[in-house]
């Protein structure tokens, strides 16, 4: 505050919230784009890889429990406010998916539930951080964390993967812990490379947070950022809180059940965390400091009757079989991905944002990393139709050979 100019001042509103409100995201400006140019050449025509909006629907079933619902929960209930960290029937349903699923004493009291991930990653941060603060994410990252980190009045502090195969860069987290480091957010599978975290690395990165909790004497948090979950192909997800006791789970339906426009989710505390009592007090008035009155209520008992399912999840794998094989026989070199519906491929020139407008010429889109806080690669949200990846094939092969890719 003590630096705001005069002329900010007088501002009608927040600048600070102006500028944010100015500033389009990437991805969002490359799907506006893609609704363009589908306008102008028709969809099928357009390749359109840049927004991770699940394509597999949500299963069938769901209409129906939403209708039993209709029909058999009294109207005041179904859609009236439930208490703020959601209604306690829903709650009990998460926590007993959590002890049988992860074999993890899960209570209802410390579950919250949420407008999908993003509003618990904002939630807890607000629920964690003070000034001075810093909260580490691991490069590249989903780029709504710089907001929700610097708008908790935290410092994002960015530690970089390992280029070889997008596990975290542990030598330099070790480096990045301060006296100020309050959280880690650690997302698995990831946005944007498509990797998981192997279960080694996750028991090395416990091992250095617990020690450098001993060296602070104080608490440092993984915020456990999980929405892809589910979208894992051939491989086990190590359960965070099983390896670190201040573990906080942010999770949601938005992929795993193709539930994204619902906006629904929940936030877990560890009971094994420092202060597991108080900080879930803090969520509940972090969750009411930003207007979070309860998690929609509709969505709230529709996810008791169906908590467990998930979408075909099959076909994401079958696009990531087709896309990888088919880039890689082109000649470009792609992160394996083991789970989410990304993969992240080296753009052949260093500026990925020129290779970028290039793939416009063969009406790809894809989006460049530098919009992730990393440089020389591309995202390629393959959540689309299979159809899609298959027509796509023929415009790679365009582009690789602009830049003699082909072997
Ligand atoms: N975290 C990551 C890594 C994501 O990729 C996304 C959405 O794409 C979110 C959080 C937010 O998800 P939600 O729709 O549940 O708010």
């Amino acid at each position: 505050m003590a630096n705001l100019r005069e002329s900010d001042k007088k501002m009608s509103v927040a600048k600070k919230m102006l500028d944010l409100g100015k500033q389009s995201s990437v991805i969002r400006e490359i799907f506006e784009y893609g609704l363009k140019r589908k306008a102008e050449i028709g969809a099928e025509n357009v390749f359109d890889f840049s927004l991770g909006n699940p394509s597999v629907p949500a299963p069938p079933q769901l209409n129906d429990i939403i209708k039993q619902l209709i029909d058999s929960v009294p109207a005041e209930k179904l859609h009236g406010y439930t208490s703020a960290p959601g209604d306690q029937s829903v709650r009990e349903a998460v926590a007993d998916y959590i002890q049988e699923t992860f074999r993890f004493p899960a209570t209802a009291e410390l579950i919250y539930m949420t407008c999908g991930a993003a509003s618990g990653l904002a939630i807890c941060l607000n629920a964690l951080t003070t000034q001075d603060d810093e909260v580490i994410v691991f490069a590249p990252f989903f780029p709504e964390y710089r907001i929700y980190v610097e708008h908790s009045n935290a410092k994002l502090i960015i530690v970089p993967c390992n280029e070889h195969d997008f596990q975290p860069d542990l030598a330099g987290l070790e480096q990045a812990i301060t006296a100020n480091t309050k959280a880690i957010i650690v997302n698995s599978p990831n946005n944007p490379t498509g990797t998981c975290y192997r279960e080694d690395t996750i028991q090395k990165l416990a091992e250095i947070l617990k020690q450098k909790q001993l060296e602070f004497k104080k608490p440092i948090y993984i915020l456990s950022d999980g929405p892809y979950r589910e979208l894992i192909y051939d491989i086990e997800l190590p359960y965070l809180p099983h390896y670190y006791d201040n573990t906080i789970i942010i999770y949601s339906y938005s992929k795993s059940i193709s539930l994204a426009g619902a906006r629904i989710g929940y936030i877990f505390v560890s009971p094994l965390a420092e202060n597991a009592n108080d900080l879930f007090v803090a969520i509940c008035g972090a969750g009411r400091s930003l207007g979070y009155v309860c998690a929609p209520s509709l969505f709230q008992f529709l996810i008791k009757e169906c908590i467990g399912m998930t979408a075909d999840l099959s076909i994401y794998k079958k696009n990531r079989d087709i896309l990888y094989n088919g880039l890689k026989d082109l000649g470009f070199t792609a992160v394996y991905p083991s789970g989410a519906f990304y993969l992240f491929v080296k753009s052949p020139i260093q500026d990925a944002e020129k290779f970028c407008e290039l793939a416009k010429k063969y009406e790809l889109l894809l989006v460049p990393s530098d919009s992730f806080g990393y440089a020389g690669f591309v995202r390629i949200a393959y959540c689309v139709s299979t159809e899609q990846i298959i027509n796509s094939l023929p415009a790679f092969k365009q582009l690789a050979k602009e830049y003699n890719l082909l072997p």
